[in-house]
């Protein structure tokens, strides 16, 4: 059974990055049938906060990537919490004590920055100088003695080819002689991330190991790990950085980074995740609309690349902007809603009936949006009564000699309707291009211009029973005073 996890350390927002992993693995794990675990890494124990827990669960739900065992579901290889773990991780490095793979070193802070600077100077590669490998009986109780408290130390074998297979790589290989011995427990006992991972990782029988291209770096000393107890590897693959448009690794000053600001700015899930799922694997075909039952379909590992995935954020909005055409315009005014109150469209509290109209409003904006937010910028042709032509072509197609008697028939037909509805509007300019024996574009145009300022916009016959009878002549009235 094929056993995948997302395990991201609780240090700050959800980033998208994460998101696409947890994304790349659930994909996986439907599509064939295996599970998702999700694991909490909080070993940084001055950087994890259970804020930033619940804001990785909440997000991940949002996007509908559910997972069948970890944290909150449980299951039978928990707890999926590190710092829960500490006990079993404490039996494994006594093992690896015991059996010489690793030791204790006594070595401070200052000694090592001491020792990393003279290598430096040389011009060599930083490194542990394996000063503790073989301490004497004296020396450790000197140690001992001095108060100092050892960190754990996994003995890294010379001379050794460490090879791996990597799904998207292919086969990887590192030379150990350039690792050096590293920690794996801290003096404070806390297991570093290399050496809790690969413990969670075999004891929670995980098949296939997919995370981000950074962790690279780190497989081999995992890789070591696995031999030194004696675990089988999982399969490995690590999945391209994400870039931004410029080509430089993807940060704050490409735009929203974490998964809330998106959910805030009134993206779609559906969005979200079909454009996660185009970062760094291609479907087979041309189509890029993908929904979560036909990304599970298509997706597959040998389609994912190694070169770096670049974070469009044109083609997110292209993407997303085809999910808010199909979302109801109940829930894109849910979203839009605490913009339209920050724009100051909005009283804090909208009655039942402003949000009725609302609604409708929004219904006739939701084609022109890429995510809800962005409704505060279609929207003032509904609420601004105060109109002025857009530019100097509207203003001068409303020179036109037909205008007058255009608008005087539109202006009178109005104020005689008896409910103001769309198919009526309809009819009224119908009505008027008959009469006056003009073409279409000389009445729908120049009426549009008259109510909006505009020479574009929403559905001219939608737009005037949402602005109302009195606001349109009076809005005709002034702007062609
Ligand atoms: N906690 C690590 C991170 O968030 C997980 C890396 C991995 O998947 O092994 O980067």
């Amino acid at each position: 059974e094929l056993r995948v996890r997302f395990a991201p350390s609780p240090t700050g927002p959800f980033h998208i990055g994460g998101a696409r992993s947890a994304l790349f693995n659930w994909l996986l794990a439907r599509k064939e049938g295996g599970k998702l675990i999700l694991r909490i890494e909080d070993t940084d124990l001055e950087r994890s906060t259970s804020e930033s827990e619940e804001n990785i669960k909440a997000s991940l739900r949002w996007l509908g990537i559910e997972w069948d065992e970890g944290i909150d579901v449980g299951g039978e290889y928990g707890p999926y919490r590190q710092t829960e773990r500490l006990e079993i991780y404490r039996q494994y490095t006594e093992k690896l004590l015991a059996n010489g793979k690793a030791y204790h070193c006594y070595c401070s802070e200052e000694e090592l920055d001491a020792e990393r600077q003279e290598q430096m100077n040389k011009g060599e590669n930083p490194h542990y100088s394996g000063r503790c490998r073989h301490l004497s009986q004296a020396d450790r109780e000197r140690f001992i003695a001095e108060g100092r408290k050892p960190t754990v130390r996994f003995r890294v074998p010379e001379n050794q080819q460490i090879v791996f297979k990597d799904m998207v790589r292919d086969t990887v290989s590192f030379e150990s002689n350039g690792v050096g011995d590293f920690v794996i427990v801290k003096s404070d006992g806390i297991p570093v991330y290399n050496y809790a991972v690969v413990l969670d990782d075999a004891l929670m029988k995980i098949t296939h190991v997919i995370r981000a291209e950074e962790h690279l770096s780190n497989t081999p000393r995992q890789v070591l790990i696995y031999q030194a107890l004696g675990l089988p590897l999982p399969q490995f693959g690590h999945i391209s950085l994400i870039l931004g448009k410029d080509r430089t690794k993807m940060s704050k000053r490409h735009g929203a980074t974490s998964v809330e600001q998106y959910k805030n700015l009134g993206y779609l899930p559906e969005g979200i995740v079909n454009f996660l799922a185009l970062l760094g694997w291609a479907p087979p075909g041309e189509e890029e609309i993908f929904n979560q039952q036909e990304l599970i379909k298509q997706f597959s590992m040998d389609r994912v690349a190694k070169n770096p995935a670049v974070f469009d954020i044109d083609k997110l909005n292209y993407i997303n902007a085809h999910y808010i055409k199909q979302a109801s315009p109940e829930l894109v005014t849910e979203l839009a809603l605490p913009h339209l109150k920050a724009a100051g469209y909005i009283g804090e509290d909208c009655p039942a009936e402003q949000k009725e109209w609302l609604v409708k409003v929004v219904a006739e904006l939701q084609g022109y949006i890429s995510y809800a937010a962005q409704i505060t910028e279609h929207i003032d042709v509904f609420f601004n009564d105060d109109i002025n032509f857009e530019n100097e072509e509207a203003h001068e197609i409303m020179k036109d000699a037909d205008i007058p008697k255009v608008m005087e028939a539109f202006k009178t037909k109005l104020a005689a309707l008896e409910t103001v509805e769309p198919a009526a509007v309809q009819a009224i300019l119908k009505g008027i291009t008959k009469e006056l024996k003009l073409g279409g574009k000389k009445v729908y145009m120049p009426v549009r211009i008259a109510i909006t300022g505009k020479m574009h916009g929403p559905e001219l016959i939608n737009l005037v029973p949402l602005i109302g009878r009195e606001r349109t002549l009076a809005r005709m009235e002034s702007l062609l005073a």
